[in-house]
């Protein structure tokens, strides 16, 4: 066993009644299952070990830092089981779905609709980052609403595990490269840095419906990220206020050093003041 907590295998089938699929990664599925005695549902992420060779020790580091997680605004893990072959870890289940599903579903969203959720983000990632913690899977597949209601929360639901996964998660298994900050794609190192591109990446997504670095071409996709090559397009932009597009540049910002912080983005306007405009932006 590689985690120092891990409990066997004949643990979670006697705990735990494991149902449908509720989602899928790379390296790992997430399945709806039910505690036998308190019947309570949860959300296990099954993970191949297979997937996570050679980095053994990174893990146990990495869930011992999972395990001290406590955010309002992070999925919660509960548990941890482990078998030769696959990892499971027992998260709190969410119910309300991934962010871009139920924004299409609405009929009206506004700036501050969006200022709302990203705020909300940037709580979390600013926990994570005091905690040492770089995420650096951020991406709207990956937030999802605590609840059906309106007025739900954001969660995010894919926490830290990302580093442990193939290299090749950057250039191969996980597709394009969409939120990837520029120097993670010149392989430099990187940092905290590369949480906030991405958050300037959700933030672009969430006020036009697409995304800011965009090629069929993978190659050519790597220079408009390296180059941070983007446009608030006209027409598509045209009723989107300053300080969002102000707010969004100093994300999407080629030089780390010279990005912001979260510190600096929960302080900008758009996100701790009125900026953001109530109109709909559907
Ligand atoms: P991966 O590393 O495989 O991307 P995620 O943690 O992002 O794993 O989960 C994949 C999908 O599973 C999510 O997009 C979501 O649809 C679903 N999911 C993940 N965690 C939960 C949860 N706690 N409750 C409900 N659904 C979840
Ligand atoms: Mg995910």
């Amino acid at each position: 066993l590689i985690t120092e907590h891990g409990k066997t295998m004949e643990d979670i089938s006697a705990v735990y009644d494991l149902k449908e699929k509720l989602g899928e990664g790379s390296f790992s599925e997430v399945r709806l299952a039910q505690d036998k005695s308190s019947q309570k549902l949860v959300a296990i992420k099954c993970i191949q070990k297979r997937a996570l060779k050679g980095k053994e020790a990174m893990l146990e580091n990495e869930i011992a830092v999972l395990r001290k997680i406590q955010h309002g605004n992070i999925v919660a893990l509960e548990d941890i089981f482990e078998t030769p072959s696959q990892l499971y870890l027992v998260m709190t289940l969410v119910t309300g779905g991934e962010l871009l599903d139920r924004i299409l579903e609405r009929g009206m969203y506004t700036e501050r609709d969006a200022s709302h959720v990203i705020r909300q983000v940037l709580d979390a990632v600013q926990y994570l980052h005091e905690l040492g913690i770089v995420h650096r899977d951020l991406k709207p597949e990956n937030l999802l609403y605590d609840t059906p209601f309106e007025d739900s929360k954001i969660v995010i639901s894919d926490f830290g595990l990302s580093k442990m996964e193939e290299q090749g998660a950057l250039s191969t298994a996980c597709g394009t490269p969409a939120y990837v900050a520029p120097e993670l794609l010149e392989q430099k190192t990187y940092g905290k840095e590369v949480d906030l591109w991405a958050v300037g990446v959700i933030s672009y997504i969430l006020l036009c419906g697409y995304p800011p670095f965009y090629d069929e071409n993978d190659t050519k996709l790597y220079q408009q990220i390296v180059k941070a090559e983007y446009e608030f397009d006209s027409p598509y932009w045209d009723d989107i206020s300053e300080s969002a597009k102000d707010f969004i540049s100093h994300l999407l910002q080629r030089d780390p050093e010279k990005r912001f912080t979260c510190e600096q983005a929960l302080r900008h306007p758009w996100i701790s003041g009125s900026a953001a405009l109530e109109k709909n932006i559907h």
